[in-house]
């Protein structure tokens, strides 16, 4: 058998590959791929902002069908038990399981010394075919994958990562700095979220999931600051209607617990800009999530002082553990009739027009373009 696959043999070049699908081990599991997600990360590395292995089969945000399956595998990450057939994502990132990180903090499985993610792994490695973009995806043993649950609809799936990514950042401002009312975040309170992309609104999904009690969106885009509302946002800022960035920190300030700021702020637009920005938004004892800069975008200037006199909290928030991926399962499952989600996937592509899917995203004119092998 064989697999047509999206090919980035260097930044900037992608063509449509044929691969040998290769025998399926006892624990390995042979995937089918229904779509994958093009990511900002996708379009970073087509860049040529990633020292790769190249060449590489993109693709990190796939749900498919199990093709086949190895006979020592029962059961997926959760325990649910598989078969052939079954609607299915995977967690891209793999721990060695075997390094000092590992060993000490296997709670924090990013940190691994020698992590392998799918989806930016070369060809030359066997086995070839590790990324979403491609017609079949070949899971390892030690990769974790999830079943989707009954009734779920398969597209679902590639909205399983980002939101791991968006729900993993909102989580960094729940645990409480003193056992007290208020601290951290928590059921009811207040929420800013920089930037109305794909994270942001997923951060904001969260934000509504979890019963904020305010959400304030920052954008400059009529579109994205409607669909903000459409996740659940209850007050938008538009960027464009305030003059320089004093009047931007101000106006959500005021939407904040009636004009002190909010609890929390999420940057998620990943321009240093915002970060300078986010630092000043929160009320005082307040935290602010950084999850927006995964990629280098340049340095911020920020005035330490803001950190101390406004006694901010600053949360990064780096990918997240593969468990996260069964909380992204059971939010959208219990969020689908009230969150528009599978409306971010405003532009589809099959492999041979992969090309215009990552142009698309590259321009910011497609919440997720998909490629759909
Ligand atoms: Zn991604
Ligand atoms: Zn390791």
């Amino acid at each position: 058998m064989r697999s047509r696959s999206l090919v980035m043999e260097r930044p900037g070049t992608l063509t449509v590959q044929e691969f040998d699908v290769p025998d399926v081990g006892p624990n390995e599991v042979l995937i089918e791929v229904e779509l994958c997600g093009v990511c900002g990360t996708d379009v970073h590395m087509n860049k040529g902002g990633m020292p790769l292995d190249f060449p590489v089969i993109p693709g990190h945000e796939f749900s498919g069908r199990i093709a086949a399956m190895g006979d020592a595998v029962e059961s997926d990450f959760a325990g649910n038990p598989v078969a052939e057939g079954d609607a299915v994502t995977v967690c891209p990132g793999r721990a060695c399981g075997d390094c000092w990180f590992c060993d000490n903090l296997p709670q924090r499985p990013t940190a691994c010394q020698n992590r392998t993610v799918y989806g930016f792994v070369g060809t030359s490695q066997e086995p070839a075919i590790r990324g979403g973009m491609s017609e079949y995806v070949l899971v390892e043993a030690d990769a974790d994958f999830f079943r989707l649950p009954d009734g779920l609809d398969i597209e679902y799936g590639a909205l399983v990562e980002p939101f791991a990514v968006a729900s993993y950042a909102l989580s960094q401002a729940f645990p409480p700095g003193l056992p007290f009312a208020r601290e951290g975040y928590g059921p009811g309170q207040s929420v800013a979220v920089q930037g109305a992309g794909p994270i942001g609104l997923l951060a904001i999904a969260t934000a509504t999931a979890t019963g904020a009690g305010e959400i304030i969106a920052v954008d400059m885009i009529d579109e994205r600051l409607e669909m903000a509302e459409r996740f659940g946002a209850t007050d938008v800022v538009d960027v464009r209607e305030h003059e320089g960035d004093d009047a931007v920190v101000e106006a959500v300030t005021a939407a904040g617990n009636g004009g002190v700021g909010p609890d929390v702020v999420v940057e998620a637009v990943g321009h240093p800009s915002a970060f300078e920005q986010g630092l000043r938004m929160p009320r005082q004892g307040g935290t602010l999530v950084e999850v927006g800069h995964f990629a280098d975008a340049g340095t911020a200037e920020i005035n330490p002082m803001h950190i101390v006199q406004n006694d901010v909290s600053v949360a990064s928030s780096y990918v997240y553990p593969p468990s996260q991926f069964q909380t992204s399962l059971t939010l959208l499952q219990h969020h689908r009739d009230r969150i528009p989600f599978l409306d971010l996937f405003n532009y589809r592509a099959d492999l041979s027009e992969a090309e215009s899917a990552f142009e698309t995203q590259a321009a910011g004119d497609s919440y997720r373009a998909t490629i759909h092998p």
